[in-house]
This record gives C-alpha cells, sequence and structure tokens, in this order.
C-alpha cells in the first residue's frame, strides 16, 4: 500500500516539474536562422525618394511604469524584477507628427499593477490625449490593452479618427476596451490601413505587418531627418536582453494573459531576425516598447527627447 502511494506521489510529482518545464522553458529560444522576416532593405527602398526629410526628432513619452518578474519577461531569467514602460512615441517633423501607440489610461494602470513600484502620470496621458487631437497619423504596433486605450477611450473620438492609421484587426480588437463596449460611428468609418505589403505612410517611415505577439501586430521602421534609423518592434521583445539572448518569455503567459495566444513561432523567428539586424545593423536602434532602463539610457544619450514637443 504505501510502496503504491510513494509511486504515485512520485508519478505526481513527475508529471508537475514536466508540466512546469513545459510551461516555463519549452518554445522559447529562437531558431538558427530566419531569413527575410525583418526585410530592412525593402523598408530602405520604399523610403529612398525622402533622404533627409524623415522626422527630425523622436519623443518618448512615459505615462505608465511598473515591474515585471524576470521569469515573466524572459524564460530561464532569474534576477531582480524588470522595470517597464508604458508609453508612446512621437515623430516630429517641423510641419507633421505621428503617434506611436497610445498607452493605458489610470484605470487600465490600475487594473494592471503588479506590485508597489507601479505609477501613472496623469498629466503625461492628457498630453498624449491632446497631441492625438494635432498629429496628423497615429500608428499602434499592436492592439493590446497597454497600447491602445488612448485610441479606444479618447474623451473625443472624432476629433482623432481622421488620424487613425490601423489595420482592420486592430481595429477589430478594439471594442471591449471602450467605455461602453462599441467603437464610436467616427472611428469605424474611418477606412483600414492596408498591411498587404509594406506601407510608406510619412516621408522616412514604414510600417510592416509583423503578425506573431498578437495578428495585428506591426512594426514601423523610420529614417531620420539626419539619417539615423529606428525600428519600433512593439511587443515582439519586451526588452533588448530577449533578443541578445535569443530567448522569448515562457509559454505560461500564453495560457494567463494572451488571447489569442502569441504564435510562438512567428516570435522566435523574428527574435532571430532582430538578433541577426542588430549584428548586421549596430547603428539602427531598436526600439521594443517596455524596456524602461533601456529606453531611459537612449533619453539620456540625446537618442530620444524626453516627452512630446510642445504644442505648435
Ligand atoms: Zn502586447
Ligand atoms: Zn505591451
Amino acid at each position: 500500500m504505501l510502496r503504491n502511494i510513494l509511486i504515485g506521489a512520485g508519478l505526481l510529482l513527475a508529471v508537475i516539474l514536466g508540466a512546469a518545464w513545459w510551461l516555463l522553458f519549452s518554445d522559447t529560444k529562437a531558431p538558427a536562422k530566419a531569413e527575410g522576416v525583418m526585410d530592412v532593405a525593402a523598408w530602405r527602398e520604399l523610403v529612398a525618394a525622402d533622404a533627409g526629410q524623415g522626422p527630425t526628432s523622436i519623443g518618448w513619452l512615459e505615462i505608465g511604469h511598473d515591474e515585471f518578474p524576470s521569469i515573466a519577461v524572459q524564460a530561464g531569467r532569474f534576477a531582480a524584477p524588470v522595470p517597464m514602460s508604458f508609453n508612446a512615441f512621437q515623430l516630429v517633423w517641423p510641419d507633421r507628427t505621428v503617434i506611436i501607440d497610445t498607452a493605458v489610461d489610470a484605470e487600465t494602470m490600475e487594473e494592471m499593477s503588479q506590485t508597489p513600484a507601479a505609477g501613472f502620470d496623469p498629466a503625461a496621458y492628457e498630453t498624449l490625449l491632446d497631441a492625438m487631437t494635432r498629429a496628423d497619423t497615429i500608428l499602434l504596433t499592436h492592439e493590446h490593452l497597454d497600447h491602445v486605450m488612448g485610441v479606444a477611450r479618447h474623451p473625443d473620438p472624432a476629433s482623432i479618427a481622421p488620424q487613425l492609421a490601423l489595420t482592420e484587426i486592430q481595429r477589430g480588437a478594439l471594442a471591449p476596451f471602450t467605455r461602453g463596449g462599441m467603437l464610436p460611428d467616427a472611428i469605424l468609418a474611418v477606412p483600414a490601413l492596408d498591411l498587404s505589403q509594406p506601407v510608406r505612410i510619412a516621408p522616412g517611415v514604414v510600417v510592416a505587418a509583423m503578425s506573431g505577439h498578437s495578428p495585428g501586430s506591426e512594426v514601423i521602421y523610420v529614417q531620420r531627418a539626419d539619417g539615423a534609423e529606428f525600428l519600433f518592434i512593439g511587443d515582439i521583445a519586451w526588452t533588448m536582453r530577449n533578443i541578445d539572448d535569443l530567448t522569448t518569455r515562457p509559454l505560461l503567459l500564453n495560457l494567463l494573459f494572451f488571447d489569442p495566444p502569441e504564435v510562438r513561432a512567428n516570435i522566435r523567428a523574428q527574435l532571430r531576425a532582430l538578433y541577426d539586424l542588430k549584428q548586421s545593423d549596430p547603428a539602427l536602434t531598436l526600439l521594443p516598447a517596455h524596456d524602461r532602463d533601456y529606453l531611459q539610457g537612449l533619453v539620456a544619450a540625446g537618442t530620444l527627447e524626453n516627452g512630446f514637443a510642445p504644442a505648435r
């Protein structure tokens, strides 16, 4: 009897350990090759005639922040909690602006908060909402709650609708984030952005579909007026370290957070492609949406401006 109990307990433990390994460590490493996944040559070609006419500066506006456990950010990483930023970016020309991502509102930040370190900047959120009404184009790297609230809950949807450049997939995901569960007519009336091919959306700016983290994920390639290159990668990687270590989030997050789940094969290939891009084009700055330490470092280095440009 005791022997059977011990065998049963041993088997149960083995199953639990196996499941834990599967959820935390399996399917997280990038493949050896991912050719053609990040076709930066094609994006450069689309803006070849724009040399010197890209944005003159890029601003980073932090609206919320928190810390995530390192093991959630990167499989197998046991370290201090990772600072996470929730933010929006602004591409600035003398005569126009493009906004990339629209962050979280106070309520969403509160619901998402994991630690006492979490914070929300109401003035920064107001700055974003106002800047959206004056922008020429508003893009979303993807349709997750921490990137879309400025669109889904904007107090004056008609004032931002003409600027929205959302794919059908992105827009189709927004209704549950609105206050009333339905998108305003003004937003529904805007033509969808067709990303069946990469598209030049402004001088020096190209948007390309990159599904995997979510169905409506995209990357945004930017060639600044001074020739410096940037690639906004949304949540393909939460931190630069995911790219450097060729390792993504644990599969467990697919069960807990992502609905629909991430397409892991796409994410893993994209990580490899970003790693390769970092080696082949070290001057191109990758911009993962949430890597707070890294983004603060880019501000300190003068690569990004802190905050949005004043209203003109
Ligand atoms: Zn996301
Ligand atoms: Zn995100």
